[in-house]
């Protein structure tokens, strides 16, 4: 990738961006809350191409876009709490995590192996155009490079992200300019993974259930917030041969059992980390090995996930 173009949100913009993410391509988005980097949450080597982008360090899971409510009931079991969460609040900067319908199109990469899925119904009118013109959901984290401020004009996300992404669209200045409030609608009530435009108070009286984690004391830092998916078997890493007990996750050289990618590709690599692990989880082995992954680009947070699933619980 070398240039990036911004076309103004209309027609043409939409389209254009439309055609990008439908050939597995990346594209920046304003919603109302800070511009988006977007990609089919069904590919995962679109998603992949947003962590490559982005230069994340480590896989979380993403917030999935929707144009509206019966799209989001397609994707999650929303208990009732939740319905009445999105009655009100949707569209706009409310996401919610719910439990993950089974057989959904959507890539584990997406939901980093989870078995929830945080949906979010934008209001801004470009991103709902591109949910609509595509017909996909689109997985979107901010369009900025990791570790950095989340932009809320065009001109931050091509500062940030200039040569690295093909479009940004560009419809102005994004109104609320804050990230999106997250709540994890459970059995006992909602938890408040991440403070947002919308006040605490407001969630539980909407929802008819108390939140918990809105006291100063209970915020943590987001990241930490998901509880990340790990197999359930001890797991080696840097295996360059398998022991006899081992189902192995080859890598380049390395063929494995199955392999994350034979031609040593990265964002391949990353696209298909997810599924190899619960692969590796449900076959008859009692132990996993992984093959060296290199520790650059992608493969760092390949590396930080593989660590992650490899540390006792
Ligand atoms: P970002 O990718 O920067 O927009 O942030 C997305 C936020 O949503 C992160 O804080 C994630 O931890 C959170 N998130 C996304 N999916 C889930 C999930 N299934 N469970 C819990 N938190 C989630
Ligand atoms: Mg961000």
């Amino acid at each position: 990738m070398s240039e990036t173009s911004i076309l103004p949100f209309d027609d043409a913009g939409i389209a254009r961006a439309a055609a990008l993410i439908r050939a597995g391509q990346p594209v920046a988005i304003p919603t109302e809350t800070v511009y988006g980097l977007a990609a089919d949450a069904t590919d995962a080597a679109a998603v992949a191409a947003i962590y490559a982008a982005k230069g994340r360090p480590s896989f979380n899971p993403l917030i999935v876009h929707v144009p509206d409510l019966s799209a989001a009931q397609a994707l999650a079991d929303l208990p009732a709490p939740a319905l009445r969460l999105a009655e009100r609040f949707w569209p706009g900067p409310l996401t919610i995590v719910a439990p993950l319908r089974d057989g959904t199109p959507i890539a584990r990469l997406t939901t980093a192996g989870l078995a929830t899925i945080a949906l979010r119904v934008p209001a801004h009118p470009a991103m709902q155009a591109l949910l609509r013109v595509t017909g996909l959901p689109l997985a979107a984290p901010s369009a900025n490079a990791s570790g950095t401020i989340s932009p809320t004009r065009a001109a931050h996300v091509l500062r940030s992200l200039g040569g690295r992404i093909p479009l940004v669209v560009d419809g102005g200045a994004c109104a609320v300019g804050l990230e999106s409030a997250i709540v994890a609608v459970g059995a006992n009530g909602l938890r408040l993974l991440r403070p947002g435009p919308i006040a605490p108070d407001a969630l539980a009286e909407a929802a008819g259930l108390p939140i918990a984690g809105a006291g100063s004391d209970a915020i943590e830092a987001p990241g930490q917030l998901a509880h990340h998916y790990a197999p359930s078997k001890p797991l080696r890493l840097d295996a360059t041969s398998a022991a006899p007990d081992e189902w192995l996750i080859g890598f380049g050289a390395i063929a494995g059992d199955a392999s994350l990618s034979p031609a040593g590709d990265l964002i391949e690599a990353a696209a298909r980390l997810f599924d190899l692990l619960h692969a590796a989880d449900a076959a008859p082995a009692e132990r996993i090995a992984v093959a060296p992954v290199p520790r650059s680009g992608l493969g760092l947070a390949i590396n930080d996930r593989l660590a992650r699933a490899a540390a006792p619980q």
